[in-house]
Formats: structure tokens, sequence, C-alpha cells
């Protein structure tokens, strides 16, 4: 085995753990393979090792990649957008991507269900909550997010999928799950109105665990499958 697949089984036995722990079953939770500044070559890998679901930071990154693949035409992949999005880039969003995991305001779900292709199925999109993370300008408040759900809800070409967070770094196990468990709280609320609402994105490399623990039904992990990255996230 190589070291992509190596780290890939590593992951999915940590992930199985986590939700036994919790008397959940593995399957609720999807993996996405954080692959940003990653060369094409480590995705195939993880390909062959049977990953299919791919996250990507940089708009131009990704749609670079995604037509990489397109062209090889292999099996069907997915692609989740998780980095800021700026209105300027989101056409691309919309024509390329399956899923959206950063939008935070309407302006933005407007655009991108303006710019959705019509022979395309709706882009699945979750709403990213700042729930920690006083530094970050990324994400609504919880107080917010009745408003923006409904107006999304309205948007033919979207599909509100859920919510997804990226909690401030923290250390401390338990700290990490109360902060986890206030998103998973939203989360439960969100269901209980939405009927299409199926997606907590919450976990990376360092707060999967706690993440598992809370609810999250898809952790979204880079570091501890393709290795630290190249350059620093900008
Ligand atoms: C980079 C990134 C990840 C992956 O982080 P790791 O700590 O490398 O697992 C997950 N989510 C988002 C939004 C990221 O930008």
């Amino acid at each position: 085995m190589n070291e992509i697949a190596n780290n890939l089984a590593q992951v999915k036995d940590k992930i199985s753990a986590a939700a036994a722990r919790c008397g959940r079953s593995p399957e609720e939770v999807t993996l996405l393979a954080v692959s940003k500044t990653k060369p094409a070559g480590a995705l195939a890998e993880a390909m062959e090792a049977g990953q299919r679901a791919f996250g990507e930071n940089y708009v131009q990154e990704g749609v670079d990649k995604i037509r990489h693949f397109a062209e090889q035409g292999k099996e069907p992949l997915t692609w989740h957008f998780i980095g800021p999005l700026q209105s300027n880039k989101s056409r691309l969003v919309a024509e390329h991507f399956d899923w959206c995991h950063t939008v935070d305001r309407l302006k933005i779900a407007v655009r991108l269900n303006e710019q959705r292709p019509a022979g395309m199925p709706p882009l699945n999109v979750l709403i990213q909550i700042n729930i920690s993370d006083e530094n970050s300008k990324s994400g609504i408040a919880l107080s917010e997010l009745d408003a923006l759900a409904e107006a999304i809800a309205e948007l033919p070409n979207l599909t509100l999928r859920g919510l997804m967070a990226i909690p401030a770094p923290e250390p401390d196990y338990d700290r990490q799950f109360a902060v986890c468990k206030q998103m998973a709280a939203a989360f439960e609320s969100l269901k209980s109105r939405f009927p299409t609402v199926d997606t907590l994105s919450l976990g990376m490399t360092d707060d999967m665990d706690a993440a598992i623990a809370a609810g999250s039904t898809m952790v979204r992990i880079g570091t501890a499958i393709f290795g630290a990255r190249d350059y620093p996230a900008r």
C-alpha cells in the first residue's frame, strides 16, 4: 500500500472507532478528503484507494483538478468547495462543483442559484456558522441562521443540505466537544424544519473525534491523509 492509501485506511479506522464509542454507525460519517495544495497525483492515489469525495479551498485550483479528472473519464467523483467564496468567483463554483460549504450571505446564494447551469442538478449548499472563532470573518452567527436558511430554501437551483463550521483551534477535547455540540443542536433544529437538511460538516484532523461524538455527518480531513501541506493556506 502506498502512503496515502495507508493514511486513508487509518483515518477510516479512526472514524469507525469514534463512531463506535458513541453508538453511531460509521456509515453516518462521510469522509471528505481535503486536497488543497496537493498535486493531482496525490488525489489519484486516494482515488485508487477508493476515495470519491474531495474538498478544495481555492476556486481555480479546484476547477483545474475537476477538469483534469473529468478528462480522464474516471469513476464519478464528488467535488466540494470549502474555501472562502468571493462574489467574483461564484460562477466557477456554480459551474463546476457539486457542493459549496461556505455560503454565509444571501447575496452569494442568489448568485450561485442564478449561475448554476440548467443541465446540472441543484448545487448542494451548507450554511457556514461562525461558532467560536472571533477572528474569522467567515460564517454567520446562529441568530442569523433562520432567516438565511428560509431564503436559501426558496432558491430552485440550490439544495440546502445543512451546516458547516471551522471551530477555532482548541487542544482540549472537552472544549472541542462543547463547541461541536452547539453546532449539532443547531443542525438538529434546522433538520426538523427543512426536509432536505441531512449534513453537518464538522471536524478536521485535530478535532475529528469530538466532532463525530457530537454528531458530525461529514469530516473534512487533509493533513492526516495527504501529510502536511506544501505551502500554508493563503
Ligand atoms: C484545510 C481545511 C481542512 C483540513 O484541515 P486538516 O487539519 O488538514 O485536516 C478542513 N476544512 C477546511 C475548511 C479547510 O480549509
